[in-house]
């Protein structure tokens, strides 16, 4: 299937022959001819399918199709794009620029945490796209810098995380100031009972286009849990980098206080890092990610809300440090990695405590994640789990890496006697571990 074979204009086909893309994902394939027709469309995808492009190629045709001469005053918005976060609105309107880059179509972005005053000065000039966080478009709204009330096409990009972020509010209020004659776009990885009745409130007979389902969408990651001791997680991970020489990592935390705290360890230990989350200003986010992406800095360190929507080019590791609270929340997370095809890793390092979470993302992905001690960490089986801890409190010293791990991690044996779970070889670097699968659930150590 080709590109030029989807109905899309020269200039568009132009702007993905420059990006280097060869074909469409199955998500373009799917979407592009039925956002081309004018349809309402639902779609199952995740961050990594390709869908950014899926839903922008076609919306950017339509409107330059339907363009009308200004005659006086401001071009309208007549597209809106809602996304849930500033990173994943900044990435959106970045693609719209991208593919956009031969039309003569204007857009623009806006998301709270910055300035409102240069928004409204270029929303004055009048825009063509609006790529917007819910809340700073409602300020906007508000303040009249911005009029709703000629969209034709709005998107919903990630529509389960605006909910989970307690974004219905907003959206409803949103809904009630565009014109109700208007294509619709609604795309979620998942799809709760809340998001279905979204999807019902919102759109008209939509099609249904899905890829890469919640528990499918892993098929390009390889997935493994590292058993360790919570205490040892940061001596754990600091190992599995240096040993493997890993240049881009993306590490998860469940808590902004747990990211900051792990960033300066690291950074303690000679491995570049920074972190993101809520509490930091946008411009450190921008700057975190910028660097993270020229490969300035070795490590981020992010919270799920910050994390959602990154979009990086083949990003290879992805660590999940503590688990999630959610199970989709673990899916998300590796989406980070195996995009559009790639092959990426995404390690899990697990204590006791978090022996439920897993069974929950394993319910969630219908399968079980290859467990592999590294030489050298393996949990004190004497210590009892505890109830995880949601949230500030009680923190465990952590011990500083050195030398002395690293030669005890390989040369000694971890005592496990049984053998490899099925279905997972070990990759490049892994071989360096010297690893030995572990049996299934057995008591590992306290977290
Ligand atoms: P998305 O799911 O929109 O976040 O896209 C994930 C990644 O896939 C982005 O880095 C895109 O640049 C890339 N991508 C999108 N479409 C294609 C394609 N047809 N071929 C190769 N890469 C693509």
């Amino acid at each position: 299937m080709s590109f030029e074979s989807l109905g899309l204009r020269a200039e568009l086909l132009r702007a993905v022959a420059d990006k280097g893309y060869s074909e469409p994902t199955p998500i373009q394939i799917q979407a592009i001819p039925l956002i081309l027709e004018g349809k309402d469309v639902l779609g199952g995808a995740q961050t990594g399918t390709g869908k950014t492009a899926g839903f922008t190629l076609p919306l950017l045709q339509r409107l330059i199709s339907t363009a009308k001469a200004v005659k006086k005053g401001r071009r309208p918005i007549r597209a809106l794009v809602l996304t849930p976060t500033r990173e994943l609105a900044a990435q959106v309107h970045e693609s719209v620029r991208t593919y956009g880059r031969h039309l003569s179509l204007k857009s623009t972005v806006i998301f709270g945490g910055v300035s409102i005053n240069p928004q409204k000065q270029i929303l004055i000039r009048g825009v063509d796209i609006l790529v917007a966080t819910p809340g700073r478009l409602l300020d906007h709204v508000n303040q009249r810098s911005v009029d709703l009330s000629n969209i034709d096409i709005l998107v919903l990009d990630e529509a389960d995380r605006m909910l989970d972020m307690g974004f219905i509010r907003d959206i409803r209020k949103v809904l009630a100031l565009v014109p109700k004659d208007r294509q619709t776009l609604l795309f979620s990885a998942t799809f709760s009972d809340s998001i279905k009745k979204l999807a019902n409130d919102l759109l008209r007979s939509p099609t249904l286009v899905e890829v890469a389902r919640q528990n499918t969408a892993t098929e390009t990651v390889e997935q493994v849990v590292h058993p360790v001791d919570k205490k040892r997680k940061r001596e754990l991970l600091s190992f599995l980098i240096g040993s493997n020489d890993w240049k881009q990592i993306l590490v998860f935390s469940r808590t902004k206080h747990g990211a900051d705290r792990l960033a300066k360890q690291l950074n303690a230990d000679g491995i570049t890092s920074s972190a993101i989350h809520g509490n930091k200003s946008q411009g450190a986010r921008t700057r975190a990610l910028a660097d993270f992406k020229a490969g300035e800095v070795r490590v981020l360190v992010a919270t799920d809300i910050a994390a959602r929507g990154i979009d990086i080019d083949q990003l290879p590791h992805v660590v999940n440090f503590d688990l999630p609270n959610t199970a989709e929340d673990y899916v998300h997370r590796i989406g980070r990695t195996g995009r559009a095809g790639n092959e990426g890793e995404a390690m899990s390092l697990v204590c006791v405590d978090e022996l439920g979470l897993l069974k929950d993302i394993e319910r969630l992905i219908k399968r079980e994640i290859p467990n592999v001690v590294i030489d050298g960490f393996k949990p004190d089986p004497s210590i009892k789990a505890e109830p995880i801890f949601k949230g500030r409190g009680k923190q465990q010293g952590s011990r500083k890496s050195g030398g002395k791990k690293k030669t005890s991690a390989r040369n000694s044996n971890n005592g496990n006697k049984r053998p490899a779970s099925k279905g997972n070889s070990s990759k490049q670097g892994q071989s360096k571990k010297q690893t030995q699968r572990s049996p299934r659930r057995s008591p590992q150590g306290n977290c």
